[in-house]
């Protein structure tokens, strides 16, 4: 067993650190307070081609498995976690195009993606459809030679930049489910947008609620085969993202929290000096740790898992374990920081806002306990 990552994925990871210092952390603060895409940010992680990181190089990607996937991701996160979702959402729609899609589909789409000059947005949830995605009701029916699509999507992360939305759509008679939900490359013009929210964290990237009003495409922009959209989409795994995002943020709110209690001075020493706080900074260390080792062994078992493996529980409890490590390190590091952990001059109130979200997104931890104990019984 060895648990050391290669020399490529070491130079990856730093690659992916020096970005993050340098071009995403003296903007973060400014990106949320002002709710501002980070446009530029995300041009230039297309520039470098992480906008396809594990897309195949043939179609501009770089070639990556997930576990570079997730070691991305957590330096992004690290600095913004919105900038880590925009681009993991978009590569998600990018990797079922290149899954299921046709070899028109992967030539149109996946070398734009990978430099995200055309950028992807995930209309799978919608208002009735949250953790159970199957009480969809968005509907695509049959009219000669096109799809004409009704309903609503909700929580559509990047739409508001979007050029393409994946579109999971009914397509089957409901006791046909799941074989009955198909998926299509809708352009995001063809959308209206209905309600855009005001969230707690992740102010950056607005994920609105939009409707589809008969909007007409061809089967040219139907992914993979009618109907098998929902069940192929288990097969996919760059979900491993968002427990990646969760380490990010966990680790951020520990290396802010080791540099501000060894630097604030109480009672004549500094606060580390406290066994109560050494303590809770050796808590939040092993949550980073344990957070990252279970992500990373979900993006190992994936990447090497035949198409159908099951790794239900490697990445169920990637996704709980990390996403509560995020909450809970980000919770500490406001408590250790004191009172200036409660103000926008740090960023660790930031980490709190926008971990929250993880514990929801890409399914409630509750759901995935649901999955993991679901697997621990199949076993
Ligand atoms: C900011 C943001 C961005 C998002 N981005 C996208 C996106 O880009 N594309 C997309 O398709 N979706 C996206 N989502 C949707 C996200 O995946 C859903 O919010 C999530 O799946 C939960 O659905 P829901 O919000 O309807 O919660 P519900 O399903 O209504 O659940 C509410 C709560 O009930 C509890 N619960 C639910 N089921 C169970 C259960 N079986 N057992 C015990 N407790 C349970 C949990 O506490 C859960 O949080 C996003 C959401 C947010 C908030």
């Amino acid at each position: 067993m060895h648990f050391e990552l290669t020399e490529a994925q070491r130079s990856l990871r730093e690659e992916a650190r020096k970005f993050a210092r340098e071009e995403i952390e003296p903007r973060a603060r400014e990106l949320d307070r002002s709710e501002t895409y980070p446009e530029e940010i995300l041009a230039k992680l297309g520039e470098r081609r992480y906008a396809g990181l594990t897309l195949p190089e043939e179609y501009g990607g770089r070639g990556e498995g997930l576990v570079e996937l997730a070691l991305v991701v957590e330096e992004l996160s690290a600095a913004l976690m919105s900038v880590a979702s925009s681009l993991a959402l978009h590569l998600g729609v990018a990797t079922v195009v290149e899954r299921f899609g046709t070899d028109e589909q992967r030539d149109t789409y996946l070398p734009e993606m990978a430099t995200y000059d055309t950028v992807g947005a995930l209309g799978l949830s919608e208002a009735n459809a949250g953790s159970n995605k199957l009480q969809m009701e968005t509907r695509a029916r049959r009219d000669g030679s096109e799809w004409v699509l009704n309903g609503h999507k909700q929580w559509v992360t990047n739409f508001l930049d979007a050029d393409v939305v994946l579109t999971y759509a009914k397509t089957g008679p409901d006791e046909d489910a799941p074989h009955n939900v198909s998926a299509f490359l809708v352009p995001a013009a063809e959308f209206e947008v209905e309600t855009v929210w005001e969230t707690l964290g992740a102010k950056s990237v607005k994920s609105p609620r939009v409707t589809l009003s008969d909007v007409r495409v061809g089967d040219d922009r139907l992914v993979g085969e009618a109907g098998e959209a929902y069940v192929q989409r288990g097969t996919v795994h760059t979900g491993v993202n968002v427990p990646a995002r969760g380490v990010g943020i966990a680790r951020a709110a520990l290396e802010d929290t080791v540099e501000y209690t060894r630097d604030r001075e109480q009672y004549g020493g500094t606060i580390s000096d406290f066994q109560g706080v050494r303590w809770e900074v050796a808590k939040m260390a092993e949550r980073v740790d344990t957070a990252r080792l279970l992500t990373l062994r979900a993006a190992d078992r994936a990447d090497r898992a035949e198409a159908g493996a099951d790794v239900r529980r490697e990445t169920s409890m990637a996704k709980i374990r990390a996403t509560q490590a995020a909450v809970d390190n980000a919770n500490d590091a406001v408590q250790l920081h004191g009172g200036v952990g409660y103000t926008t001059e740090r960023d660790v109130e930031r980490y709190l806002r926008d971990a929250r979200l993880l514990t929801i997104a890409g399914g409630p931890n509750e759901t995935h306990k649901n999955t993991l104990a679901d697997a621990v019984f199949d076993s």
